[in-house]
């Protein structure tokens, strides 16, 4: 049974779901716009309020950390000790994982994995896309920019282990790729796609690469 909530049933959504549209809804933790719609980021159960729309996980091991107190409080609470989870239940070759973009290096980008099959990862698992493993042919042209820029969310396929431990993987189908991206142009708008291999900017028009992942529905 999934963990209790507060509504009378909970709607589980995964990453990719469209959870409403963004003319009624603003994205909270958990989920993006993408268009006129809201997607969900994370694999959860869908947390709605007549104005929010986001994704609550539903089996996070570890507890929230406290609520701040009142401002009457004397001295903050200590920091609770930051949840290092063991490096276990590493997505295995082959789970669709959710990632946002890190920082790009000449030939690859560093991720954080969010979610694996759909369900919301525990710790801070890290993956990496080689330029080689972002399409199946003229590998060698990849540009890594055009591909990803840091802060994108990704849906991407495991295809192995890292050297340090994190996971690699690949964009290669046209259902991997960039699910959510804001303009570089610094006016905080979300990129549309316009094609698989570009995304544009509703406020200011700006167009920028990507590759772009085709979401269904
Ligand atoms: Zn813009």
């Amino acid at each position: 049974m999934p963990s209790k909530s507060r509504g009378p049933t909970a709607t589980y959504v995964t990453p990719g779901d469209r959870l409403g549209s963004s003319a009624k809804y603003t994205p909270t933790d958990g989920a993006y716009t993408r268009g006129d719609a809201v997607y969900a980021a994370v694999a959860g159960a869908l947390a709605a309020t007549p104005t929010t729309v986001g994704v609550r996980r539903v089996h996070p091991p570890p507890p929230p950390p406290p609520a701040a107190p009142p401002a009457s409080a004397g001295a903050p609470p200590p920091p609770a000790p930051a949840a290092t989870a063991p490096p276990v239940g590493l997505p295995a070759p082959g789970a669709a994982v959710t990632c946002r973009v890190v920082r790009l290096t000449g030939k690859a980008a560093a991720l954080v994995v969010l979610a694996a099959d759909g369900v919301p990862t525990a710790g801070d698992y890290r993956g990496l896309l080689r330029s080689v493993d972002v399409r199946s042919t003229d590998v060698d042209a990849v540009e890594m920019g055009e591909v990803c820029v840091p802060g994108d969310i990704l849906l991407a396929g495991v295809v192995g282990v890292g050297d340090r431990g994190g996971v690699l993987v690949s964009l290669l189908g046209e259902d991997r790729g960039v699910v959510a991206a804001t303009c570089g142009g610094g006016d905080g708008g979300e990129l549309v796609p316009v094609g698989w291999g570009e995304m544009v900017c509703p406020r200011c028009g700006r167009r920028e690469k990507r590759k772009v992942a085709r979401v269904s529905r």
